[in-house]
């Protein structure tokens, strides 16, 4: 494919890493790229970072068509930029599309796109500790016109920035609220695809949490109000006895890539891992009974996150009394050294930037 690069003019300064946070600078270039339903995509270009301008009846402001990915590239302490499992994002960016009715990228064209756009940007790769540059891709439904039906128009467009360490202050268990009123989705929904309406949705039940002093909310089941599904905006994962245990991909959960990455790692060390149904019933029981040990949430920004406390109507629980776990620890140390390219990846998970 061809992908034309305008050059910007002048480069902006690259920021210090102690005040990076998430996702608040970005870097010098983005990539976009047009489609259209009779002439597929096409104008694949490489532009400098500027706003994008939109007509005022496009799709996306109005009914919300939009998908989008997060993965991260990593600098190596021999300088060299690599990424992590790129093509299952966009496997998931694909079955994304198809739930929304966008168009999908044929996957080596999607690739082509990655390594083009990291390769030009890499120099925006931090190397500081925990440091990475998130890769923020997006596709929108772009008619413009007020009719409602399956899009004619789209855009895709991949943005950059450099981000600090999620754990600069070291690994902190976080307190959760099981959240019992908003539900974040429902099967036959869109709870599978990494749609930007589902965080719209989910925004009233954080803020409930966050005003409570909790920094997430544990989704129930659409249904029942009974299943765990997942923390916020992760995967979620508890060891009960000697089992990790996880919600099963029932059609409202998101499928991470780290979730996937977990279970891989957690079998390949011989540990009995389950992807099945759990009732807040079972989790409170293994609570009271001191079954639970360990509990933590999973996905690319914080690799994993431990839950020091749960909160359930009111009650609190405290879990492995709020310190992180062995077997998180573990999860947390594997994943990272792969993806920092401190230990070796026997997976095949690593997709080296030239
Ligand atoms: C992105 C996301 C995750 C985590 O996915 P990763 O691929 O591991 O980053 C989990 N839940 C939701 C709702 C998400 O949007």
């Amino acid at each position: 494919m061809e992908i034309k690069i305008t050059k910007a003019e002048v480069l902006k300064e690259k920021p210090d890493s102690a005040t990076l946070g998430f996702g608040k600078k970005f870097t010098d270039h983005m990539f976009m790229m047009d489609w259209n339903s009779e002439k597929g995509w096409y104008n694949a270009r490489i532009v400098p970072f500027e706003n994008i301008s939109l007509h005022p009846a496009s799709t996306v402001l109005h009914y919300g068509s939009e998908i989008f990915e997060g993965l991260k590239a990593y600098r190596r302490a021999d300088g060299k930029v690599q990424m992590f499992r790129p093509i299952e994002n966009i496997r998931r960016m694909n079955r994304s599309a198809e739930r929304l009715c966008l168009p999908q990228i044929p996957e080596d064209m999607a690739m082509e796109i990655f390594e083009t756009f990291v390769s030009l940007e890499q120099d925006w790769t931090p190397s500081a500790e925990g440091t990475s540059l998130y890769l923020r891709p997006f596709l929108f439904g772009n008619d413009e016109s007020l009719g409602v039906h399956a899009v004619h128009n789209a855009t895709y467009v991949i943005i950059a920035s450099p981000v600090g360490s999620y754990y600069a202050e070291g690994i902190n268990p976080v307190k959760i609220m099981i959240e019992d009123e908003d539900v974040r989705a429902v099967r036959g929904g869109t709870g599978y695809a990494k749609c930007g309406g589902n965080y719209a949705a989910s925004n009233r039940a954080g803020e409930r949490a966050a005003q409570k002093g909790y920094s997430q909310v544990l989704w129930l089941d659409g249904v029942e109000r009974k299943y765990i599904e997942e923390v916020g905006a992760m995967n979620v994962m508890f060891k009960i006895g000697d089992e990790i245990v996880t919600p099963m991909l029932s059609g409202s959960i998101l499928p991470g890539i780290t979730r996937m990455s977990c279970i891989e790692v957690l079998k390949s060390k011989g540990y009995k891992v389950s992807e099945r149904l759990l009732s807040i019933d079972e989790l409170a029981e293994a609570l009271q009974n001191g079954t639970l040990k360990e509990a933590w949430g999973c996905g690319t920004a914080a690799v994993v996150s431990p839950i020091g406390e749960l909160c359930y109507k009111d009650v609190k629980y405290p879990i492995n009394n709020g310190e992180i776990g062995e077997t998180t620890q573990m999860l947390y140390d594997t994943l990272t050294g792969i993806q920092w390219g401190r230990i070796e990846d026997t997976f095949g998970w690593i997709k080296e930037i030239k």
